[in-house]
């Protein structure tokens, strides 16, 4: 296999500095892996700050970037995706290092465009794709729309906390975006409860759907909407807030079918697709 390095650049930033003892003294752990279809770039973060290490292999075409001094305590996670990429996937090669691949149709030409590894903050990174990749199949539509246009941070599911260690249910999905960005209706509804939530929820809104859905938006600030009034899609029912058992600006969102708890990322249109790294 031929192996070719293209100009995969870690661009340098001044929060970027790694203290490497600290790091290594202490490993590291994945938290988040999205690959974000609408802006076309993977997203990755870690608990603590990393350095990560990007390269373009040739023949075939694949996009590794390592994560040193970084565990993965699982077996190597694949999902299809189709083409040209046809496979991402997380894996542990060697100890301590976690690996990310994107791997393309092998007949698939990367092109002269620079790749960059950008720094977001020391723990939160993106590559963003070649722009040829961008053409991806798109589900079925689908009758809710994102309630808000943010960075997701959480998927749905079984989850290990990172501080207790417990494995806990993760009911819905998180998306971070500043305080009192507005917040919309994802479909056409009734407003069924508006107010506070002692539960951990904080400022909360559930709306009911004319098919019998329910999504459900927490950690709110201002609400815009009271209990009995319809609401259409794509109306501000809230603004972003951080009430309730919540470290930070984001709404949580949840959808509900019949009292069953659905993965939000599956009824939404087709965005991002998240790498359950976080899960036992
Ligand atoms: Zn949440």
């Amino acid at each position: 296999m031929m192996r070719k390095f293209l100009s995969l650049v870690s661009a340098t930033c001044a929060g970027a500095v790694l203290a490497t003892d600290s790091v290594l003294a202490k490993a590291n752990r994945l938290e988040t892996f999205v690959f974000n279809l609408s802006e076309n770039r993977i997203e990755f973060s870690t608990q603590a700050a990393v350095q990560p290490k990007g390269m373009v292999i040739t023949d075939p075409t694949r996009l590794v970037i390592d994560l040193p001094g970084t565990v993965f305590h699982r077996p190597t996670v694949k999902r299809p995706i189709g083409n040209p990429i046809q496979e991402v996937r997380v894996g542990q090669p060697e100890p301590g290092t976690t690996r990310l691949v994107v791997e393309f149709a092998p007949d698939f030409q990367m092109g002269n465009e620079p790749l960059y590894l950008t720094p977001l903050s020391p723990k939160h990174w993106s590559v963003q794709l070649p722009s040829q990749v961008a053409a991806l199949q798109q589900r079925a539509r689908s009758s809710f729309i994102w309630p808000l246009i943010g960075e997701l941070t959480a998927g749905f599911g079984w989850r290990i906390h990172p501080i207790s260690g417990e494995k806990r249910l993760h009911k819905g999905i998180d998306i971070a975006a500043p305080i009192g960005t507005p917040i919309f209706a994802a479909a056409d509804g009734v407003v069924k409860e508006a107010g506070w939530d002692d539960s951990g929820y904080g400022n909360k809104v559930v709306i009911k759907h004319f098919d019998g859905t329910e999504t459900l938006y927490a950690h709110t600030n201002r609400l815009f909407v009271s209990v009995g009034q319809t609401v259409k899609q794509g109306q501000p029912i809230a603004e972003v807030g951080s009430t309730g058992r919540s470290t930070g600006p984001h709404l949580h969102f949840e959808v509900l079918k019949e009292e069953q708890l659905l993965d939000p990322l599956a009824v939404l249109p087709l965005r991002y697709i998240l790498f359950d790294v976080a899960a036992s």
